[in-house]
């Protein structure tokens, strides 16, 4: 089974010191949020996760979820860790306060999400759902519809999904076919049948509620006559307590690669009883509040499996011995860690996972000055930073998740493509990130074609990192790593440039771009973070010598090791598309 230790002091050297978005830093309701309480909520946390949630991971991909004439069981153990789970009030962290919520912000529930990822990504799937449904509810409904269903899911007595693949559309919503039929009584029958719903049944809530997008007859076609409705498992009565089963009836469960401790459910909608959620036909814009958040909450997802990874891996190669070091001076073999080719793999996974974990934190800060500050214009500045930022947590994260579960499988060689040591389970685990919520490359599409091609954010950006850049370079022991930070900004803008000009010539060799321009601004975004690092650790170094001076050669690595990958997406992307296209495969 793998290990995990709860990265606590890494989290509160983020909150501590790089807290540093001013507006953030203006949210009323988050000033008493202090370092105090936050190490207090990780450390729990981290109880949590270690000595109850890791062993999860194991026991469900052992024994997997279990459907049976009709009814879908959880793996052993699951049940008991999610009441447990409930009674902490882990589901409520960061909902408002006003349905049950402990209203903490972003900043620091995403911590808890990469606990939880890093612990049991399956056991994670349960409530992950109802969160992303809650804030959907909370959006977009009406006030009636929020004071039934909000409080039980807060409290995690009622779980919630998410309904939008069929088996003839995933990617490409606007063909999806499920159908809404309005009622005299305002409600609506949903009929159809949903596929690859996480949580679509389970047996660790009393009630399940499930968010469907449908098409009202007559409705327009494509995306634009998408509506969503609320369709719980269990009619729920007027006093709140749970009524008759409603028409929503498991088919079957997916069998699968990884997290097979979560159900993957074929949901069957026989007339159901659903509520629409939202403006008729704006079905779409309102999942995309869930989706954009899940997308972020995927991204995380992808860290966490790599901090697992990485820890193990290290634990590992200081442990296992092979072969004699350069210079040993020992008789017998040596720890692998002594080997400069393993020291190189657990640097890549290192430097960028602390990169990760501090743009995610950054992108926190954005994210909760978009929800919450006073002023619009500076919300909806937070807003566009936030959905520049989505496609690369998302897609960004989740792919260096493959990276670096597989270098880890490597690191323990043939122990880690056996089971016995967990290493190939967090590879299977992570393999569905990249595909849901919206695949990696769709996301790369939706950058460039929405995000970067046909809207100002990306400039106000670049302006903002160059700003901050150009007064970091005015420090002396900054200035070699801002030097190079601007060389590769310098290609990113020539990318950005090259895209403009193909976008009016040949649209494929920007969509053949796409994948590898994510890339680019990943890296430099993650640079940015590194940067940020730098300066603080400079500053601090006598305050703990080993912890800042560690911070700084780990930078020193990104720059000189990482953050020239740039350099060669950016080189294969500008020779276009041409070979391709034209390639017949045979
Ligand atoms: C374990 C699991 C859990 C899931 N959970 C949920 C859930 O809770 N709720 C839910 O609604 N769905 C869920 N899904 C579905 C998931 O979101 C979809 O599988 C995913 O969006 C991709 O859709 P698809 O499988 O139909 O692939 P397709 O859309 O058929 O895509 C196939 C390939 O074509 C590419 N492609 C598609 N369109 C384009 C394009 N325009 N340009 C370039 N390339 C393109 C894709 O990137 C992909 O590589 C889950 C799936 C799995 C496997």
């Amino acid at each position: 089974m793998t290990t995990y230790n709860a990265p606590v002091d890494e989290m509160m050297f983020l909150f501590n010191n790089l807290k540093d978005n001013k507006n953030y830093n203006e949210i009323d309701k988050y000033k008493e949020i202090n370092s105090d309480l936050v190490k207090d909520i990780l450390e729990q946390a981290a109880k949590i996760n270690q000595q109850i949630i890791l062993p999860l991971a194991k026991i469900g991909d052992e024994k997997p979820c279990v459907y049976e004439n009709g009814i879908v069981r959880s793996p052993p153990g699951y049940k008991e860790a999610y009441k447990k789970f409930i009674e902490d009030g882990w589901t409520s962290l960061s909902c408002d306060p006003k349905y049950g919520g402990q209203g903490m912000p972003k900043t620091v529930s995403t911590f808890f999400e990469e606990m939880l990822s890093s612990a049991s990504l399956s056991f994670k799937l349960y409530s992950e759902l109802s969160i992303g449904a809650y804030n959907c509810i909370l959006h977009h409904a009406d006030q009636k519809i929020k004071d039934k269903y909000l409080p039980k899911m807060v409290e995690g007595k009622w779980s919630g999904t998410m309904c939008l693949t069929e088996s003839h559309c995933g990617t490409d919503l606007g063909l999806l076919k499920t159908k809404a039929v309005k009622q005299k009584d305002n409600s609506y029958k949903i009929s159809g049948q949903k596929i690859f719903i996480t949580s679509g049944d389970h047996d660790l809530t009393e009630n399940i509620i499930h968010l469907v997008l449908a098409r009202i007859p007559g409705s327009p076609p494509g995306t634009k006559g998408i509506s969503l409705f609320l369709v719980p498992k269990f009619v729920v009565n007027d006093n709140g307590s749970v009524g008759p089963r409603n028409g929503v009836n498991t088919a079957s469960i997916e069998t699968k690669m990884g997290i097979k401790g979560s159900p993957t459910c074929v949901l069957n909608f026989d007339e159901a009883t659903g509520f629409m959620i939202g403006p008729e036909n704006k079905g779409l814009s309102s999942m995309f509040t869930m989706m954009n958040l899940e997308r972020i909450v995927v991204g995380i997802q992808g860290l966490g499996i790599s901090e697992t990874a990485y820890q193990n891996a290290l634990a590992y190669a200081k442990e296992r011995k092979q072969g004699k070091a350069n210079n040993s001076k020992n008789g017998e073999a040596d720890i692998i860690i002594k080997h400069a080719d393993i020291r190189r793999s657990l640097m890549n996974m290192k430097s960028l996972i602390e990169g990760q974990r501090s743009l995610a934190f950054w992108v926190s800060q954005q994210i909760d000055v978009s929800l919450n500050h006073p002023d619009k214009k500076i919300k909806t500045n937070a807003d566009e930073i936030v959905a520049l930022m989505t496609p690369i947590i998302k897609s960004f994260f989740t792919d260096i998740g493959m990276e670096i579960t597989n270098d880890a499988i490597q690191v323990f060689g043939g122990y880690g493509y056996t089971k016995d040591q967990g290493i190939e389970q967090l590879f299977r685990d992570n393999r569905i990130t990249p595909i849901y919520e919206g695949t990696n490359s769709v996301q790369a599409i939706d950058l460039v074609y929405r995000k970067i091609l046909n809207n100002k954010i990306f400039e106000k950006y670049i302006a903002q990192l160059s700003n901050e850049v150009k007064d970091f370079a005015k420090e002396n022991k900054l200035s070699l790593f801002a030097d190079k930070f601007f060389k590769y900004l310098e290609l990113l803008n020539n990318f950005t440039l090259w895209l403009g000009e193909k976008n009016k010539s040949s649209k494929d060799d920007v969509s053949a771009a796409c994948n590898d321009y994510l890339k680019v601004l990943g890296y430099i975004a993650l640079a940015h973070s590194w940067l940020k690092i730098l300066k603080v650790s400079h500053s601090k170094l006598n305050e703990n010598k080993t912890f800042y001076e560690d911070k700084i050669n780990t930078a020193k690595y990104y720059f000189d090791k990482i953050l020239p990958r740039v350099q060669s997406h950016y080189l294969s992307a500008i020779t276009g598309s041409d070979t391709m296209m034209k390639s017949n495969f045979n």
